[in-house]
């Protein structure tokens, strides 16, 4: 039976806990959340019925500072799902040297189902059931999957109408006008932008003769595919839920701008001129220098590995690739760049917004890319020196690296 996606991350720990052989005590902490919320959210949908949805909020570790996680409206949300990205985001945070701990949130909906009305109720309707446990020295939420800054603002409103006064460092990835930060709507795929690039100067590739896959042309994917392709890279294929494409002729990359459009007006990216049509399972098999998933979980399985045939598998999503599906890819000699840095920017672009918040000044756009790159650059020539120290791979080495500073800040507070 397949993994699900919290063992995934425990076997994650397992390795690196070996490597640096761990402490007892401080191991054991680690294989669980220390709080895990379940609420139940009533909503009055517009045809005057009350339905009931499922919410959770779970805080893993909060050793290195208040925990922290965006929150997902996903229909295959699961309490198992939400653990496994709580305890990733602590991994994250540490990875890039953030003072943050990590948590996460999910609703288990599909908001395409949902009204706008209805999408904010609920919204305020989560919040109203959990507000007692986050905060901004607590637990400090942001978007993911299928939450936008707009829900981030409702969120907000609710929290500091409860609480009476503002707070605008509790949430993060809100709308500028009420505290959010300058490039925080691009910082997760800028943040991989970076630390892909110095991923392709390792293999000697150049921007204009690397062709690129991305699977997933959401918040993540459409921006890093943009960002790329200004840089001159060939994004030759992109997906999303509905399916993906190829470009016919693989001289020229796609031209994103003109696909962002495409799929604003048909709600898709099939059926793009110029291309082919194709499944989310060939996406990810294509003959590309480099894959990004930029989806959902479990994407590279034991099934598919040894059919990826990038150079460079650089994960924008959390958790696309399972621990087996990782040691395939390892031993095809494919470099990859591990979620918990790849897509690190997100969250420290995050961090900077609550910095803004606590002193309420505001930075430029060029200031925090100017502070967004020398992290990301830092933290890839970390886990990359890891890597050679250990002879192991970049995911274990961030793994490493990651879980000896939790445990630093476990022993310095004496909970070993
Ligand atoms: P999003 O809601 O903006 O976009 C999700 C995209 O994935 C959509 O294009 C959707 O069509 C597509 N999709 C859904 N199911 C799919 C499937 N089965 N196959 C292919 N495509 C599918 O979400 P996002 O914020 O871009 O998040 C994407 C990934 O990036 C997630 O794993 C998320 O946890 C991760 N991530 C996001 C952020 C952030 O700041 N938004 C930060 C770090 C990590």
């Amino acid at each position: 039976m397949p993994q699900t996606a919290f063992q995934n991350a425990m076997s994650q720990l397992d390795k690196a806990a070996k490597i640096l052989n761990l402490d007892e005590n401080i191991y054991t902490q680690l294989k669980q959340p220390l709080r895990e919320l379940v609420v139940s959210i009533p909503v009055k949908m517009d045809n005057g019925l009350t339905k009931v949805f499922t919410g959770y909020r779970v805080q893993y570790n909060n050793a290195r500072g208040p925990f922290k996680g965006g929150i997902r409206y996903h229909w295959n949300v699961t309490e198992d799902e939400v653990k496994a990205l709580a305890f990733w985001m602590t991994m994250k945070c540490s990875t890039v040297g953030i003072p943050l701990g990590g948590g996460k949130g999910g609703i288990i909906v599909n908001p395409k189902e949902l009204s706008v009305g209805e999408l904010e109720r609920l919204s305020r309707g989560y919040i109203r059931m959990i507000y007692k446990y986050v905060g901004p020295d607590q637990d400090v939420p942001a978007p993911d999957v299928y939450t936008t800054p707009q829900i981030m603002g409702w969120i907000l409103d609710e929290y500091e109408k409860i609480i009476g006064h503002h707070a605008p460092g509790f949430i993060t990835g809100k709308p500028l006008s009420i505290g959010g930060s300058a490039g925080r709507g691009f910082a997760t795929a800028q943040g991989g932008v970076y630390v892909l690039t110095e991923a392709v100067k390792k293999l000697n590739l150049r921007p204009e003769e690397t062709t690129v896959a991305v699977q997933g042309f959401g918040n993540a994917g459409s921006n890093m595919a943009e960002i790329l392709s200004g840089l001159g890279y060939k994004v030759v294929a992109v997906s999303d839920s509905k399916g993906g494409i190829v470009v016919k002729n693989r001289q020229v990359g796609l031209d994103v701008k003109k696909l962002l459009e495409y799929k604003k007006q048909t709600g898709s990216v099939m059926g793009f001129e110029g291309t082919e049509d194709i499944t989310n399972e060939q996406i990810l098999e294509l003959d590309v220098n480099v894959l990004v998933p930029a989806a959902l979980e479990n994407q590279i399985t034991v099934a598919n590995a040894e059919k990826v045939k990038a150079k460079i598998v650089a994960e924008l999503a959390n958790g696309p690739t399972t621990p087996e599906a990782d040691e395939i890819l390892f031993k095809k000699g494919i470099l990859l760049v591990p979620d918990i840095l790849t897509n690190a920017g997100g969250v420290t672009v995050s961090y900077f917004e609550q910095a803004q918040n606590a002193y309420n000044y505001y930075w430029t756009e060029k200031d925090v890319l100017e502070q967004l790159k020398k992290i990301m650059e830092d933290s890839f020539e970390a886990v990359w020196k890891c890597k050679v120290k250990y002879n192991i791979d970049m995911r274990t080495a961030a793994f490493v690296l990651a879980v000896e500073r939790v445990a630093q800040a476990m022993r310095d507070r004496g909970m070993a």
